[in-house]
């Protein structure tokens, strides 16, 4: 038996037919609700730390489900605990909340009312599709043994919300760690509405980013030799940047460094004291993360150093990789096959080289994170406008799925135990 043993016992659907399929139709019969939280959740987009608006909507949708509501001191997040009627371990669901700055040019009727942000990355259907996931467990609560955490996240476009949320205690807040957790991402294109996709191990690359200055010594641009110019000094780093990525780096574990920003100098006869660097730095595997830091320093200061300069780099952290269980993976596979069909579920062949901050939750506990495809009816996946577009159109069916996904896979969870 030994680890097959365990992974076998571990991959045995535990929820029967019957319930899936009532979690399916109870999702669809609510989706009116849940569309117009998200509607209402759309109106008011807001961004960062702070949504008190986005807030209140989620604890005014959450006030009759009788959970044990808390919210945050350093952002305005909400967890929620839903107690099953008997007891067992916890799991988490998760949605995030925070929208963009980008201005709405979707012709939405439920169009964003605040000038200069919009939900573009599809977050309020996050919200509403958790809430409708909450719905769906609380009527099942006396089948329940165990506890569901919801996850009500702020600050997910590069505020680090999730790792704020654990820092203040959302993975024991139902009074011990979950042993699950699960997220959904949904999709204005790429993916048909309804689908659901995923991939077991790296999912989502980790987003850091390196800023580099070139000290010289400024002077006469007909004398260089009298200076210590950085130009090409930078543009040496650039390419040699890219050679180091190819060179240094497993192919079948890639880095992509883009350096974004090059800036320096006045005008074309004066060789400035200093040169800029910015770069966006993606891997995607957590030892490759951890060793392209230091890699990248080494190659800038060096190739400064053999030019007479000196290079200072800065290197900020941004995301870490979203890496999904395999077990888990195969749990969301088979339900979202009982409850769509085999046809639903996209098993992702590569991961997204975009960045996530549930990676936060699932270094800390085994989990899954999947797509859900969202793209209007009538739309192209392949043509439609994608996710931060302001015109990325996202089809409310979707939260009926996100819904019956969440709450299938907590009680798949909690079930396994019990079982
Ligand atoms: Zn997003």
């Amino acid at each position: 038996m030994g680890q097959d043993g365990i992974r076998e016992q571990r991959q045995v659907t535990v929820l029967d037919e019957g319930v899936l399929t009532s979690l399916r139709d109870d999702a669809t019969a609510d989706l009116p609700r849940t569309a117009e939280l998200r509607h209402a959740l759309h109106r008011v987009p807001e961004r960062g730390l702070d949504l008190p608006l986005t807030q209140q909507l989620v604890l005014d949708a959450l006030a009759d489900l009788d959970l044990e509501v808390s919210t945050g001191q350093g952002l305005s997040s909400v967890t929620a605990v839903l107690r099953g009627a008997h007891p067992g371990p916890a799991v988490l669901l998760r949605g995030d909340m925070d929208a963009l700055p980008v201005t709405e040019q979707t012709g939405e009727p439920f169009t964003s009312e605040h000038e200069g942000v919009m939900h573009a990355c599809g977050h309020d259907l996050h919200v509403a599709g958790l809430v409708g996931a909450a719905r769906l467990l609380a009527a099942r609560r006396d089948s329940i043994a165990g506890s569901v955490v919801l996850m009500f996240q702020p600050g997910e476009e590069g505020y680090h919300g999730a790792r704020l949320m654990i820092e203040e205690g959302v993975l024991d807040a139902a009074g011990s760690r979950v042993v699950g957790a699960y997220g959904v991402h949904v999709m204005s294109s790429t993916l048909p509405a309804g689908a659901v996709a995923s991939r077991a191990g790296t999912l989502m690359a980790a987003s850091d980013t390196v800023r580099v200055t070139v000290e010289g010594r400024g002077g006469h641009g007909s004398k260089p030799y009298l200076a210590a110019d950085p130009v090409p000094v930078a543009a040496e780093m650039v390419l040699a940047l890219q050679a180091m990525v190819t060179r240094q780096f497993d192919v079948f574990d890639p880095v992509v460094v883009t350096v974004g920003r090059v800036a320096a100098g006045t005008k074309d006869n004066i060789i400035p004291d200093v040169a800029h660097l910015e770069a966006t730095v993606r891997t995607f595997s957590p030892a490759t993360h951890a060793a392209v830091p230091e890699r990248i320093a080494r190659l800038c200061e060096h190739v400064a150093a053999a030019h007479g300069l000196t290079a200072t780099v800065e290197y900020t952290r941004g995301y870490p990789v979203t890496v999904n269980d395999a077990a888990e993976v195969a749990r969301a596979r088979r339900l979202t096959h009982a409850l769509y069909g085999e046809g639903s579920w996209v098993e992702a062949e590569v991961p997204v080289p975009g960045a996530e901050d549930f990676s936060y939750v699932l270094e800390e506990v085994p989990g899954v994170f999947v797509f859900v495809g969202a793209t209007p009816e009538g739309h192209d996946p392949a043509t439609a406008p994608y996710n931060h577009s302001p015109r990325a159109r996202f089809a409310d069916e979707a939260l009926a799925t996100s819904a019956a996904v969440l709450a299938a896979l907590a009680l798949d969870r909690l079930a396994q135990d019990a079982g």
